[in-house]
């Protein structure tokens, strides 16, 4: 793959390799050059570790009105109901689109091994089967013949290691909130700034679950494009949402390795330690309840009996059964010496999926004039108060299709941006105490953790906001001062995060969906339920002030 870049001009700025940026990619380059950007190398995103698939209405039981209607009931009265029949009924659609691109789905073996039909599996929230898979690694299968297909591409530049900064925009009298004609992006390997100016900016940088001391996100999810946008003046929605999946393996050596809810769609129990099931106690759905009632459920079992863990046993079905469909999470925790043929596997909750995000349209438009955002950085309204299961693969196709289209009707009209100026260090000197970069990396995620978590309260969350006000300001002081490197980019992103995940937080006086608040157990039905969006100028003086 390509590491020096002379050219600072592309038509299209895509910011992000995972299943959102690369299918945009695909859908633009017969006509335009695109170059995409990714923090680390291509193929390392959260798309690439999602096990568990996408959801469509496929099987002959199911209908487009059963799947609209599972997710308005898990979104809890927030979700836009034109964002969720356009998401659904682009389905089917977009799974053959990805099977044209090569990827290589599970079939359903009873209906014979050649069988054309595709094996479906059933997760929480959803009330048939209709979770498409490529057997328990579905983000691999995608990404990697999504990144083939890229490679073969002449139109197509793929850059590795190559940080986005910050979005460059102007103001006009025809565009008052700003036009964005390009992006900085910090090349961390040659530790050199590149100004890269396009005619459209894509923002497709995923989620911001590292702000959470535990979590099943790979190191990339730090919110840089949501700060990015923030920045550069575009609203953001409904960050108070933070789902957390119910169960990650619990072990001193596995690092964020999910245990897929396809698992408690084939009948495995949580169990406490002395055996016991308690999820009747919480929801009838018993463990295909939605994950935040599931999640929520382990929490106050952990923390009522003082234990670290719960267990989750599959150990019911037969051993081929287990293998054949689980083969990833059956070798992962066999490597730790679970056996989960036979083995109860030890689980906790963490942090894993952003449902809030920039506000984009239904054509993935932002605030911004030319700047775009899909995948898990945007807030579509198709998930509201709580995302349903593999809903947000589908969300990746579904609005990098719907940019494609409004992209390729704009670009005609859109003339070459002037060359953004060279990247200006000359105020800045190398830092010689990176210590405060590690030391608040932790802090941020641990005061999240702590205070912003599963179960918030109001006092929990000023506790936080105060906090993380003195670390905003220590950070922007360490940010004027140094020069950059990629951890005091992240930093500098998460903090903003975790600040609009706060905010929001405290202005949902109610429990709703993933959001809840001991102060406030109850929704509140009193008026219609309302997202809460926050806008850059409301929250200028602060914002300035401190960064
Ligand atoms: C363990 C796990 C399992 C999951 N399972 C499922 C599932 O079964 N079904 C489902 O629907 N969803 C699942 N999800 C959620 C789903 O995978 C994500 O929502 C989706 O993949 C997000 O795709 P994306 O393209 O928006 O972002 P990502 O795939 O996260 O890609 C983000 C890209 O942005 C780049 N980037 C970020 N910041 C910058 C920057 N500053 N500069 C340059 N590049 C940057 C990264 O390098 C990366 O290439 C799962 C998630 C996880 C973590």
């Amino acid at each position: 793959m390509t590491n020096t870049y002379a050219s600072t001009y592309t038509d299209v700025l895509i910011i992000g390799s995972g299943g959102a940026g690369l299918t945009l990619a695909l859908k633009l380059a017969d006509l335009y050059r695109v170059t995409i950007l990714s923090k680390l190398t291509t193929d390392e995103s959260n798309t690439r570790y999602a096990q568990g698939g996408i959801s469509a209405v496929f099987d002959d039981s199911d209908s487009i009105d059963s799947h609209i209607q599972d997710t308005l009931k898990t979104g809890e009265g927030l979700c836009d109901p034109d964002i969720v029949t356009l998401t659904v009924k682009q389905g089917r659609e977009s799974i053959d689109w990805l099977i044209n691109q090569g990827v290589s789905f599970t079939h359903d073996t009873d209906h014979g091994s050649d069988s054309p039909r595709l094996h479906l599996n059933r997760e929480g929230g959803h009330t048939h089967r209709r979770i498409v898979h490529a057997a328990d690694a579905t983000g691999q299968s995608v990404i990697s013949t999504l990144i083939e297909r890229a490679q073969e591409h002449a139109n197509i530049t793929l850059l590795e290691h190559y940080n986005a900064i910050d979005l460059v925009t102007v103001k006009s009298r025809q565009f008052p909130k700003g036009q964005v004609t390009g992006a900085y992006a910090l090349d961390s390997q040659n530790n050199t700034v590149i100004p890269i100016s396009a005619r459209v900016v894509v923002l497709a940088t995923g989620g911001a679950n590292k702000v959470y001391l535990y979590t099943s996100n790979p190191d990339i999810a730090t919110g840089d494009g949501l700060s990015l946008a923030w920045r550069a003046g575009c609203r953001i929605a409904n960050m108070e949402f933070m789902q957390f999946h119910p169960t990650c393996l619990y072990h001193p050596d596995a690092r964020s390795f999910l245990i897929s809810e396809a698992i408690r769609g084939e009948g495995a129990k949580l169990l406490l330690p002395n055996g016991d099931p308690f999820m009747h106690l919480f929801d009838q759905r018993e463990e295909l309840a939605p994950r935040d009632i599931v999640a929520r459920a382990i929490d106050h079992q952990i923390k009522k009996y003082g234990i670290d863990f719960v267990y989750l046993d599959i150990s019911h079905k037969s051993p081929a059964f287990i293998k054949r469909h689980f083969p990833n999470i059956y070798q992962q925790c066999l490597k730790f010496n679970i056996d989960i043929t036979t083995q109860k596997i030890p689980v906790v909750p963490a942090a894993h999926y952003t449902c809030g995000g920039i506000v984009t349209d239904s054509t993935s438009k932002t605030d911004i004039s030319g700047l775009y955002a899909i995948g898990e950085v945007a807030c579509t309204g198709l998930h509201g108060a709580n995302r349903m299961a593999s809903n947000s693969l589908l969300e990746c196709f579904v609005f990098a299709n719907q940019a494609a289209e409004s992209i390729l009707r704009e670009l005609p009209n859109k003339t070459i941006p002037k060359t953004i100026p060279p990247w200006d260090e000359s105020q800045v000197a190398k830092s010689n105490e990176e210590v405060v970069i590690a030391h608040n990396w932790d802090e941020i995620r641990r005061v999240m953790w702590d205070y912003v978590g599963i179960v918030r309260s109001d006092k929990r969350l000023s506790r936080a906001h105060e906090r993380i006000n003195l670390l905003k300001a220590e950070i922007h002081e360490y940010y004027s001062d140094f020069t950059i490197t990629s951890d005091l980019l992240e930093l500098r992103n998460l903090v903003i995060v975790a600040e609009l995940i706060i905010l929001s937080a405290q202005q949902r006086k109610e429990s709703r969906g993933l959001h809840y608040n001991q102060d406030y157990p109850e929704q509140d039905n009193r008026t219609p339920p309302q997202n809460t969006i926050l806008s850059p100028k409301h929250y200028a003086s602060a914002f300035i002030k401190n960064d």
